[in-house]
């Protein structure tokens, strides 16, 4: 079974994943982005992104859109957001919080194909000079993985 995510309202075509690339995809944007995020709504978005990983929802595994997942937060700023989370999924750092080994190029190949969807969501906004973070509020981040801790936990640690 495959699942998909897409951004229904732009040209970019859908991402289809196996079930195992959409975990290693989830996985790696969840830590990569704890390692970007700098401001609360970045926080929220990581939260909210982590709460599509499938280990949580009883139901099976559905996908989403990601003008679904981002409605509320500034198109633009979101949009960017995830795609300079989706550019560093290969890094060292990240592949290094990672608690198994994946097929990198599989994983560069889905990312960047996410990426451009986010691109795609980033472009239905309005460009700006992105704000100077404000002091954010410490949120409590998983200790093996870095990761941002919402209602389900750390999403690395759920799906393993
Ligand atoms: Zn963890």
């Amino acid at each position: 079974m495959a699942v998909t995510i897409q951004f229904s309202q732009g040209a970019v075509e859908p991402l289809h994943l196996s079930n195992a690339m959409m975990a290693v995809l989830m996985d790696t944007l969840c830590i990569a982005g704890s390692l970007i995020a700098r401001t609360e709504s970045e926080i929220n978005i990581l939260l909210k992104l982590a709460e599509q990983d499938a280990s949580v929802l009883g139901d099976g595994l559905n996908g989403f859109d990601i003008g679904v997942l981002l409605s509320g937060f500034d198109a633009f700023e979101s949009g960017n957001f995830l795609y300079r989370v989706s550019s560093a999924t290969a890094d060292t750092a990240t592949l290094n919080m990672l608690p198994y080994k994946t097929n990198i190029e599989l994983l560069k190949n889905a990312a960047e194909h996410f990426g451009k969807l986010a691109l795609a969501f980033a472009s239905t906004g309005s460009a700006k000079l992105l704000s100077i973070p404000a002091k954010v509020k410490p949120h409590q981040q998983c200790s093996l993985h870095n990761i941002f801790i919402g209602r389900y936990g750390c999403i690395v640690c759920n799906n393993n």
